[in-house]
């Protein structure tokens, strides 16, 4: 988002506030040619290499954003059979589906087999009943490799406490029971966590999948998941990844060739494609004067952005109302019936009751993370493609808040006696 003749425009000329009139608050806008270029500029640090990008759809499940990865020519990497349905909704091929599930029945894990997309198995446990009954279902082992990064505990997952994956020291018993179950181990993986800075930090967890590889001999792929970081503040540091994509390919080549074969590098970037892309408009509906804080209240809380009160995320809050108003300093909280406070002491350009705010990075983990708390409703989401902004999901009703509950018989107002 940029000004452009003192108004906030979105891929060069789309009127910010506009949507915001014509939709109303609160609602998400996410700019495609923002998850463009992110991709492309992931395609372009890793040339030179058989490269697959695998979008973790759990950041933003919207089916139109779905069907333009998948013509940007991305695969899907989904964690619960729900996601993989709406992945083969959206057009993309079974096999362009990595399936990684955590601590699911062996049903659903039977389901996917039925569905035929890839499966991406992380515990012992299952992988002995898996190994028994498709023996020849090839499939994906997820390394536990025991680093400790990402952002918080909370999306930290390939530490040595966590629950995901199967720890590298386990990995002779994997060996041993692909041995007597003949089954196909096809591809290696790992996702240590988001929020990775540190090139290094990358490099010493592909070194560890590098030396796991040698065990498996019938590999096409190692898929290293992601976690990637992307700034969330004006100054904030991001992985850098052309520094990456050249350390990554040079010594993925030199592997390919100590293997005895080409492989394909997989990522699977969430936040790194549509994070950048979404930004959230919510409008003032109180300016409160405290002895200590001016605090602006939104039409909006916990419910449709909890990043914020659930990870401590920060995400810019600027006025789209007064793109060139002096400063002041402002704490932003929802309508909440509990402390929902999106940021605190921010420097915004002054506010007006009625003015639309706007957070900033709303594309992953936002829209997908929002609830019926307070039976308010989930919002509408609008996206600019092509130089126009597109209604693509609804505001919820009343009767969405209806819509599953059953009225009981006895409970209906004739036959309530009180
Ligand atoms: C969540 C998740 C991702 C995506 O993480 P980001 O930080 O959004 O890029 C990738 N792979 C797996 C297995 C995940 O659970």
């Amino acid at each position: 988002m940029e000004i452009k003749n003192g108004q906030y425009v979105l891929n060069g000329g789309v009127n910010a506030l506009d949507i915001a009139d014509e939709y109303g608050c609160p609602v998400y806008v996410y700019d495609f040619e923002i998850i463009q270029r992110q991709y492309d500029r992931l395609v372009d640090a890793f040339k030179g290499i058989d490269l697959k990008i695998n979008y973790a759809c759990k950041a933003l499940t919207n089916i139109n954003i779905l069907k333009l990865i998948k013509k940007m020519g991305a695969g899907l990497d989904a964690v619960s059979i729900q996601e993989v349905r709406l992945g083969l909704h959206a057009g993309f091929l079974p096999d362009e589906i990595l399936y990684t599930p955590n601590c699911v029945s062996f049903e659903e894990i039977e389901e996917a087999v039925s569905l035929g997309v890839k499966l991406n198995i992380d515990n012992i446990s299952i992988l002995e009943q898996f190994g028994q009954v498709y023996p020849d279902y090839p499939i994906c082992v997820r390394v536990n490799p025991h680093i400790m990064a990402g952002g918080n505990s909370k999306i930290s997952t390939g530490h040595i406490d966590s629950k995901f994956g199967i720890s590298m020291y386990q990995l002779p018993l994997v060996e041993r029971i692909v041995q007597a179950t003949g089954m196909i181990v096809e591809g290696l993986h790992m996702h240590t966590g988001s929020e990775i800075l540190d090139s290094e930090v990358f490099l010493n967890g592909a070194e560890i999948l590098f030396n796991a590889a040698k065990s498996f001999d019938q590999l096409t792929y190692l898929d290293f998941g992601s976690g990637f970081k992307v700034p969330y503040k004006d100054d904030g540091i991001e992985t850098d990844i052309e520094d990456l994509g050249k350390k990554i390919t040079k010594r993925f080549r030199q592997f390919c060739t100590e293997y005895g074969r080409d492989l394909t590098l997989k990522f699977e970037p969430g936040k790194y494609l549509v994070s950048e892309a979404g930004y959230f408009l919510v409008k003032t509906n109180v300016v409160k004067q405290t002895t200590s804080t001016v605090f602006a209240g939104v039409d909006s809380g916990l419910n449709h952005l909890i990043r914020p009160m659930f990870y401590d995320a920060y995400h810019k809050v600027i006025n789209l109302s007064k793109p060139d108003a002096k400063s002041r300093i402002y704490t932003v909280v929802g309508y909440i019936c509990e402390t929902d406070t999106f940021g605190i002491n921010r420097k915004i350009s002054e506010i007006q009751e009625g003015d639309i705010l706007c957070f900033k990075n709303a594309g992953a983990y936002c829209y997908q993370m929002s609830s019926n708390y307070n039976s308010r409703f989930r919002p509408a989401e609008v996206l600019v493609y092509q130089g126009k902004a597109h209604l693509i999901r609804q505001r919820e009703t009343f009767e969405d808040l209806l819509k599953n509950q059953i009225e009981l018989e006895v409970l209906r107002a004739e036959s309530v006696k009180v």
